[in-house]
């Protein structure tokens, strides 16, 4: 069966590993430290603070941005569960944006319509958090405009775009957001098994993200107010969290962001050849901008209803049976059964209910062969034409 997604993990990975396992830290020691290093310099940042998962990573962000209960979040609906669960987490009110029809990508005018209209009723949001579905990132300058004018922070929630670049600056550089956050499970461009990073430009995130992850607890006699009275002394500030990642999973991703330009020009490769053999079948394709360069964790296709024969249920199951595991990314969030008790109105996201029923993930990802590309090809070209 050929899966949607999966890590590459070479023999370093395994020897990175096992040196860990033979040294005095499993965790706390030196690979943390040197992993945060190597993703500040390949996406640009001043911080990078790693977490034990992408979704703890958004949990930091967003107590770091000072979400409490009865604040507003707002994000894309066509996004995983995590990107809307961390406001909960907090206590806020959790909203959602439609989507643009040609990026899938919470949509700037759909948002500016909907602030318009907070405003008004006086129910702004505080933190917007944009996802740059598949690695294609969001129209970001827009939206870095709008929270100027309505006052809210910006989370970029960039679990599928590590490597990615928007406008001549790479996803993560945090020029139009107060922190940008990555994940590294196995289907990701880079894994770490478990893991993830928040990465910012301010000192003052950064040194609370880093409370957040450890129980906020300081130990740093600059930081302690009464300076250290005992050499054993510490100070817990705030109600953080267990969110470390551990050393053996952080040599794992020192390795890895080695190899992330070759996994991005592989991914790239890979569309490319879909985009070219999937010609002429009733199918759109993930979008092509200028100045924008998708690391294309995902390859979405959208069905075009009217012209296919097969609906995206019979296409799911047809290539199923020949052996090419498509996925559906994502079931909208409002439709959870958590979420909808709180009454969502799928009239409000028009564009994602339509997207939800046009949708599919081919696989895609760096050891895919060339032998299996053509079949997964061959299989949808037979499917729908
Ligand atoms: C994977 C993912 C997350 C969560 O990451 P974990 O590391 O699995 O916690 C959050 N948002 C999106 C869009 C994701 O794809």
């Amino acid at each position: 069966m050929i899966h949607y997604g999966r890590q590459s993990i070479g023999d370093e990975e395994i020897e990175a590993v096992s040196q860990v396992l033979k040294s005095d830290f499993l965790t706390q020691g030196p690979k943390v430290p040197e992993f945060e290093s190597k993703i500040s310099k390949a996406v640009d940042c001043v911080y990078s603070v790693a977490v034990n998962s992408g979704t703890s990573a958004l949990h930091i962000a967003c107590l770091a941005l000072g979400l409490k209960a009865g604040d507003r979040l707002w994000t894309s609906p066509i996004s995983f569960v995590a990107s809307a669960n961390c406001g909960l987490y907090c206590g806020a009110y959790v909203d959602f944006v439609d989507i643009n029809e040609s990026t899938n990508n919470l949509c700037s005018r759909a948002l500016e319509n909907k602030l318009k209209k907070a405003k008004v009723d006086k129910l702004l949001p505080d933190i917007v958090i944009p996802v740059h579905l598949a690695g294609f990132s969001c129209d970001m300058k827009k939206i870095y405009e709008l929270s100027k004018e309505y006052g809210f922070k910006i989370i970029e929630d960039a679990s599928h775009a590590l490597g990615s670049e928007y406008l001549g600056s790479k996803v993560g550089s945090c020029k139009y957001s107060e922190i940008t956050v990555f994940s590294f499970h196995p289907v990701k461009n880079i894994t770490t098994a478990e893991g993830g990073v928040a990465t910012t430009n301010s000192e003052e995130l950064a040194e609370l993200m880093n409370q957040y992850r450890t129980h906020g607890i300081v130990k740093d006699p600059k930081k302690i107010e009464k300076g250290i009275e005992n050499p054993w002394y510490y100070e817990q500030v705030a109600l953080g969290y267990n969110y470390r990642l551990s050393d053996i999973h952080a040599a794992i991703g020192v390795v890895q962001i080695e190899k992330l330009e070759r996994f991005v020009k592989r991914r790239n490769d890979i569309a490319e050849f879909y985009r070219e053999n999937l010609k002429g079948l009733p199918v759109s394709h993930p979008p092509i901008q200028k100045g924008y360069l998708s690391a294309y964790h995902l390859y979405l296709l959208r069905l075009d209803l009217n012209n296919s024969k097969l609906n995206q249920l019979e296409l799911y199951n047809y290539c199923r049976e020949k052996g090419v595991l498509l996925n559906l990314h994502y079931i909208p969030i409002y439709k959870q059964p958590w979420y909808k008790k709180k009454g969502y109105d799928i009239l409000d996201f028009k564009n994602s209910e339509k997207y939800y029923k046009e949708a599919l993930s081919l696989p895609i990802y760096p050891s895919l062969s060339k032998e299996e590309q053509k079949y997964v090809v061959e299989i949808i070209r037979k499917a729908l034409l």
